[in-house]
Order: C-alpha cells, then sequence, then structure tokens
C-alpha cells in the first residue's frame, strides 16, 4: 500500500568508503521520495578505523549532516547518525567514535567475524560458511551485551553473499536457535531491529531479515523495529522501504521507530 509516513534510517554518503554522493544530494532525494525522516549512517569500520581514515570521516560526515539538517528542516526530519562496525573487534576505537559527536542515531553492524574478511569477500573455497554463519551469531550476541547502539542491523547480513551470490546451500534451521537468542537480547537490552531493504535490491532478492524473523521478533515480544535501505547510491534513498513496511505490519507492528538524541521516537505505520 502507499504510506505517508516513510522513513529511510540507513543511507551512506561519500563519506563512507563505498558511498559515492554527498549529503546533500542524498537529502535531496529523500525529500524527492516523500519522506519525512532520514538518517545519515556512514560507516564507521572500528577494526580498520584509523588505518583507512574512518576516525576523520566520521566526523566529516556528522558535521556536514548537521548543517544540511538545518537547511532542510522545513522540508525534512534528516537525523545525524552513524554505522558503527565490528565494536567488540576495536573497543577503544568504538568510544573514541561515539564520544567524537553528538550522535542522533547509531546502528550496530557486524560486516566480518573476528579476524577474517567482511562476508562480501570471504574466499568461500577456503572458508566453511556454515561455521562463519555459527560465529557470526555468536559475535552479535557479544555485541548485543555490549549495547552502545541504538538499531542492531541486517541480522542476516552473511546470508546476502552467501545465499545470494554463492549459492551455499546451508540448513538454515540450524540456525534458528541462535537466531531466537539474537532476537531475545536485542528485547531484553531494549534495543530495535532494523529491517534493511538492501537485499530486495540485491540478488539475495528478500529484506533483512524477512517477515518469518520479524514475526518471530514481535512473538517474542519485539517492541522497536527501524528500517533502511542501506543506499549508497541517490538513487537508492528511500528503495524498498513501502515493502518493508508491508512486512513489518504484517508482522503485527502499528509503529516504526526512529531515533532523535539517541531516544526512540515512534512512528505510526500509515
Ligand atoms: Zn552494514
Ligand atoms: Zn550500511
Amino acid at each position: 500500500m502507499a504510506y505517508k509516513n516513510l522513513v529511510d534510517l540507513h543511507i551512506h554518503t561519500d563519506n563512507s568508503d563505498d558511498g559515492f554522493d554527498p549529503v546533500s544530494l542524498m537529502g535531496e532525494y529523500a525529500i524527492k521520495s516523500n519522506l519525512v525522516v532520514a538518517a545519515i549512517t556512514d560507516h564507521c569500520e572500528c577494526n580498520r578505523y584509523k588505518k583507512d581514515g574512518f576516525d576523520k570521516t566520521i566526523r566529516q560526515s556528522f558535521d556536514i549532516s548537521i548543517a544540511e539538517k538545518e537547511n532542510l528542516k522545513d522540508k525534512i526530519k534528516l537525523i545525524a547518525g552513524m554505522e558503527l562496525g565490528q565494536a567488540m573487534q576495536a573497543l577503544p576505537e568504538a568510544e573514541d567514535a561515539l564520544a567524537a559527536r553528538d550522535y542522533d542515531f547509531v546502528i550496530g553492524s557486524l560486516h566480518n567475524v573476528a579476524g577474517e574478511e567482511d562476508f562480501w569477500k570471504v574466499d568461500y573455497k577456503t572458508r566453511d560458511a556454515g561455521k562463519l554463519l555459527h560465529r557470526y551469531y555468536d559475535e552479535l550476541l557479544e555485541l548485543l551485551e555490549w549495547g552502545k547502539f541504538d538499531t542492531l542491523a541486517h541480522i542476516n547480513y552473511p546470508l546476502r553473499y552467501i545465499i545470494g551470490v554463492e549459492h551455499i546451500d546451508l540448513n538454515l534451521a540450524e540456525y534458528e536457535t541462535q537466531i531466537d537468542d539474537v532476537l531475545k537480547l536485542v528485547i531484553s537490552k531494549n534495543k530495535a531491529l532494523e529491517v534493511n531493504t538492501s537485499g530486495l535490491r540485491q540478488p539475495y532478492g528478500k529484506l533483512i531479515p524477512d517477515v518469518d524473523i520479524l514475526s518471530r521478533f514481535k512473538e517474542l515480544g519485539g517492541k522497536y523495529v527501524t528500517i533502511g535501505s542501506d543506499a549508497h547510491h541517490y538513487y537508492d534513498v528511500g528503495a524498498g522501504i513501502t515493502e518493508g513496511l508491508d512486512a513489518i505490519k504484517q508482522a503485527g507492528f502499528d509503529e516504526i521507530t526512529y531515533f532523535e538524541n539517541r531516544t526512540p521516537v515512534m512512528l505510526k505505520i500509515e
């Protein structure tokens, strides 16, 4: 259906190593896509913090986003956030990033398990995908125990590559208990669960997570759901949000959440 309250809470700009377009262009497209809230959440890969210049780019991203937030305030609510990756693999760096600016919103994510490449870069000929996936969910639990973020990003991130790209045949039932444990910890730690729509535009072809996991999250008592396109190009801002909201609604939620000043704000799905 068509929604009035469209939001996109996961957007990368040219202040991410894999982003392309400036904050101003992402903001312009957020307005064109009729979004009411948009969050700029550039990467901070803690395990590559200084080596790859994330210490500088996350500060730059925030400062530009705050200026743009003021510019666009009559047209859209822009949120200055950050996607904090692999915090547990470099805790001092994660703490430094969090203390650097007064973020509205922090996404917690895990793109690689400790000592391994990002899941998109793993050589699956020499690595056991199933074992890496078990380790991934274990490390999500550690990240949640630490808990210095607002929403847990793309819970099934590795499947985007293990299934979507590599077509490795895994028995996903083997991971259900671990996923349940992750969902339960999201809830007891009062965190939000992100619905990442990027999978819809990629070979994986599904929301991350899909409606089954969202329904389970609801059933277990989940309260906060955020949604984001994970756009790395201006033309992907707002992509898949309608489909994502359909799934969130189908799972039994009436509201989505965005964060301002690290505090949840509820927005009716309508
Ligand atoms: Zn991510
Ligand atoms: Zn991202």
